[in-house]
């Protein structure tokens, strides 16, 4: 469902505005009916207070946890069934975050990402994210929330907005605290700068080559790296949040000297960061995890140059936990 079919719901049963808001914003929040200040039992009328268990019940229904798994860096994989049984991944994050998956499957095909090798399979709506940001809430708390798990984000732009505004408002999340994460469409960045909400921003550059990005990433769309950072630092100024740039690093495919000489060239100066993520191997794809200890002094060197650099590994390495594996293991009935 989406937000606004939540909403309906609520007006069905005799929800006034104030009620509605009250109501969604203890929902996003995970927060049970008799707490809050006030707590909505005793504030509600009597027939939408009845009517709310079963009605939360239904809304939290639409992912299910189908699997949870704990890396040693204090990240969990969690593996979710949603109500016509496909399934997608979230991430429980170190330090307050969950990621969130935005599609089943992905269209961008990238050629090192299991999720891109299954194509689109079909949106995931505004609900059933905040869905995914309720269930993390029941286990945790949450004060980040990026949108980065399975799916590009670009691709659903409507739901996507729809479940960022709707946490940075009812759910109570600080606004450069949501994070959109995209391989770069001008569509978006264009639907960004007139959000009411304005998320921070990761863009997944992976080189500075034209042609090898269109290997590596063969549907994103046709722009060059050059003129993907151009967007990204106009959105950047606008909000005043710091760009992320992702680099997935790739052993002899991305991390050369020449590679490096040219991110100097292209992000120097600019405001943002560059995060060099250590790649995590995938059975079946052709790519291969960097050395760490030569990942960090490519992380370093950059740093000295000018572009301030952060080596990450991807969230819950020890659990074959890349994006998308948990998907495919239970589909060939691997624990
Ligand atoms: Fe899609 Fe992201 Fe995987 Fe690329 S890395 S195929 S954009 S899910």
């Amino acid at each position: 469902m989406q937000i606004s079919a939540l909403r309906q719901q609520l007006r069905a049963l005799g929800a006034k505005p104030a009620h509605e808001a009250r109501v969604l914003r203890h929902w996003a929040r995970a927060l049970p009916l008799d707490q809050g200040k006030p707590p909505l039992a005793g504030w509600l009328p009597a027939p939408l207070l009845a009517a709310l268990p079963e009605l939360l019940a239904q809304w939290n229904s639409q992912v299910q946890l189908r699997g949870e798994h704990p890396a040693d860096d204090g990240a969990a994989r969690l593996l979710l069934g949603l109500q016509d049984g496909q399934t997608v991944e979230s991430v429980l994050l170190p330090r307050e975050g969950v990621c969130v998956s935005s599609q089943v499957g992905c269209a961008v095909g990238c050629a090192f990402c299991m999720t891109g090798t299954e194509g689109l399979i079909r949106q995931v709506t505004s609900g059933e994210m905040v869905a995914q940001v309720v269930l993390a809430r029941q286990l945790r708390p949450v004060r980040k929330v990026v949108f980065m798990g399975m799916g590009e984000p670009s691709h659903n732009l409507a739901n996507v907005l729809e479940a960022i505004e709707f946490l940075g408002t009812e759910g109570g999340l600080a606004h450069k605290q949501l994070v959109f994460s995209t391989v770069g469409d001008e569509r978006a960045f264009e639907a960004l700068h007139a959000a009411p909400v304005k998320p921070a921003l990761a863009l997944s550059l992976h080189t500075t080559r034209p042609e090898l990005r269109e290997q590596l990433l063969p549907r994103a769309p046709r722009l060059t790296p050059q003129q993907l950072v151009e967007l990204a630092d106009a959105y950047a100024r606008a909000t005043g949040y710091p760009i992320q740039y992702q680099w997935t690093l790739l052993r002899g495919v991305n991390d050369s000297a020449e590679e490096m000489d040219a991110v100097v060239r292209l992000l120097a100066g600019r405001y943002g960061l560059l995060n060099l993520i250590l790649y995590n191997e995938v059975d079946g794809l052709p790519f291969d995890r960097p050395d760490p200890a030569a990942a960090q002094a490519l992380a370093r060197a950059l740093t000295q140059r000018g572009v301030l650099t952060k080596l990450r590994d991807s969230a819950g390495q020890d659990v074959e936990g890349g994006c998308g594996q948990l998907r495919a293991r239970e589909a060939v009935g691997r624990p």
